[in-house]
């Protein structure tokens, strides 16, 4: 057993220790912190990318679904919880990602853990990214299938290791199509020709893509034209879609099996019908509303180039996601500190989060920010970093 008390002043020491902090949400990418009087600070940690959360449509859809089927599901899918909301929101995402079928999940979390298990056995093998996240990871140790790590968007590397220990079993190669704590892309187009040559299944989250990347918003496997390449497109409605929940969308006969093996998907409460119905009003606007994409990415690209005419030299990336890189610990806990006397709130992104020695400042722009809020955060990000 643990040492709760040497873990706990261990980890305040090299300050790796996490705490809780509720905020006070004042709308338009603003918040409070509890304790911090009525201070309100810009938010650059959220995933909201596209301000959905607050979007009207979403919250008439919730508030109808609330009054007419009531404040939860009651039961699992293959229960009684089987809502017509479901299914009209699973038509809709597989429209969205271009493939036949989906099925939703409780959360992301819960997809990851769910599919990768239905999918792998101890048998079967697993070529994962260095950089996925703690989802999939803990999805494929679940799995019990031998997980072969790829050094992040080294496609060299994977085909490395897909000559040397591909065999004869199943094999699944997973990857993210935007990392979450990196805001870089993986090489799909290439990834789906890795995959059909060496016989895999291919899996892709796209957590941080949906919504915010491809022409109707259906993520980079829409953008780069690949969504008959990618077996399994996977994403959550918690991100740029405003509301809570996951998914996966695959081929019909996919879905079927993950409908009876996935067990974070048959042993777990259907979403609730309220929260279904925010995912489907999100789903729609997405696709509706081109709009909503472009006026972020004209935000991201007006931050990005403040950040470069003011002198930061380091890679930007190419999405929503900007990291800072710092280093250590301490420091970068140090710098999102100064950011908040700024009124700028950005998360310090520390180890187990990303590996050792690359704590970082994790910027994510979102359609809320305005351009003075956008100059004002970039301004003291410049005089930080110096
Ligand atoms: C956030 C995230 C998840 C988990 O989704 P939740 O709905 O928050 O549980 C899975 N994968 C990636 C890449 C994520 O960023």
């Amino acid at each position: 057993m643990v040492d709760l008390k040497a873990w706990l002043s261990l980890q305040r020491e090299k300050g790796g220790l996490r705490s809780l902090r509720p905020v006070l949400r004042r709308g338009k990418g603003r918040l409070t912190l509890a304790g911090d009087g009525e201070r309100e600070l810009i938010d650059f940690s959220s995933n909201d990318y596209l301000g959905l959360a607050e979007h009207p449509a979403l919250i008439a859809a919730a508030q109808e679904a609330l009054r007419l089927f009531g404040a939860g599901s009651g039961a699992a899918r293959l229960m009684s919880g089987d809502l017509a909301v479901h299914h009209e929101l699973e038509e809709a995402v597989a429209l969205l990602k271009g493939k036949e079928a989906a099925l939703t999940f409780g959360s992301g979390y819960m997809a990851n853990t769910g599919i990768i298990p239905a999918l792998v056995d101890r048998h079967d093998l697993i070529f994962s990214d260095r950089l996925n996240h703690a989802s999939i990871h803990d999805g494929c140790r679940l799995s019990g299938g031998r997980v072969i790590r790829f050094r992040h968007n080294d496609l060299n590397h994977l085909e490395e290791l897909l000559k040397e220990k591909r065999g004869t079993t199943t094999a699944l190669i997973v990857v993210e199509s935007i990392y979450s704590m990196d805001g870089d892309r993986c090489p799909l187009r290439e990834l789906v020709q890795l995959k059909e040559r060496f016989g895999c299944l291919l899996m892709v989250d796209e957590a941080h893509a949906t919504g915010v990347f491809g022409e109707h918003g259906g993520g980079v496997i829409e953008e780069d034209g690949v969504s008959d390449g990618v077996d399994l497109a996977m994403g959550t409605f918690g991100k740029g879609l405003g509301s809570y929940g996951a998914y996966v969308a695959a081929n019909r006969e996919m879905i079927d099996y993950l409908l009876n093996r996935a067990r974070s998907f048959i042993f777990s409460t259907a979403l609730p019908p309220a929260v279904a119905a925010a995912s489907l009003a999100a789903v729609r606007l997405v696709r509706q509303e081109p709009e909503l994409r472009c006026e972020l990415h004209e935000k991201i690209a007006y931050f990005k180039k403040l950040l470069r005419n003011g002198g930061y030299g380091a890679d930007l990336g190419p999405s929503q996601i900007i990291p800072i890189l710092v280093g250590e610990s301490e420091a970068t806990l140090n710098k999102a500190g100064l950011l908040k006397t700024q009124g700028i709130f950005a998360t310090a992104v520390r180890p187990p989060t990303v590996p050792e020695g690359t704590a970082r400042l994790r910027f994510s722009i979102t359609r809320h920010h305005s351009a003075t809020d956008l100059s004002q955060a970039a301004a003291a990000l410049l005089k930080i970093m110096d």
